[in-house]
């Protein structure tokens, strides 16, 4: 059986590279074991899905966000397989339907001063009576409370953990937020 292990280099990626192609797959050369020509991003996420890997990270578990910075792969958690992205693809959609903007807003309305996401998914989770893994309660949040942010009823209070381009591609890890006062 021929090995199909993707791997993907970083290229020069001069200072004024266009971030969002950055972080999302260019400046990079794709290469699989089993010799195919693997063009660009978009042939490195085929032949992955036809390999039945995960075509976040190609089957190697982890995101290369920047050169230099890479974490566990959130969209198959950390496995590699096409399986359990779909699985986990499946569960966003869920937890969608499940983690209303209505909910969140419930939740945080107590808060009169600083709160952290952490502290609002495990207020999810205790509502919803959901084990932690059931869902990706942490991430929908954050879409959540982001969403919030962009419509003006809260205010990112925390500062990123890390830069990881400059002051355009930012890192939070908890990131902490406020109701805006009128
Ligand atoms: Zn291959
Ligand atoms: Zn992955």
């Amino acid at each position: 059986m021929r090995q199909h292990t993707i791997t993907a280099l970083w290229e020069e990626v001069p200072d004024d590279a266009d971030d969002l192609v950055v972080v999302r797959g260019g400046f990079r050369i794709y290469r699989c074991l089993c010799g195919i020509r693997l063009a660009d991003r978009a042939a490195a996420e085929l032949h992955a899905s036809e390999t039945g890997r995960c075509t976040t990270c190609l089957g190697g578990t982890v995101e290369d966000i920047v050169p230099g910075f890479s974490q566990p792969c959130t969209a198959c958690a950390g496995t590699g397989r096409r399986g359990v992205q779909l699985t986990w693809q499946l569960a966003h959609l869920e937890a969608q339907t499940v983690i209303t903007d209505e909910l969140v807003r419930g939740l945080i309305a107590p808060f009169t001063g600083p709160f952290r996401l952490s502290q609002v998914a495990d207020l999810v989770r205790d509502t919803l009576g959901l084990p932690p893994g059931r869902l990706p309660v942490g991430p929908r949040v954050r879409d959540v409370l982001r969403g919030l942010e962009a419509a003006g009823e809260l205010v990112l209070v925390s500062a990123p953990n890390e830069l990881l381009r400059g002051t355009t591609v930012v890192l939070y890890r908890d990131p902490h937020w406020e109701h805006v006062t009128r």
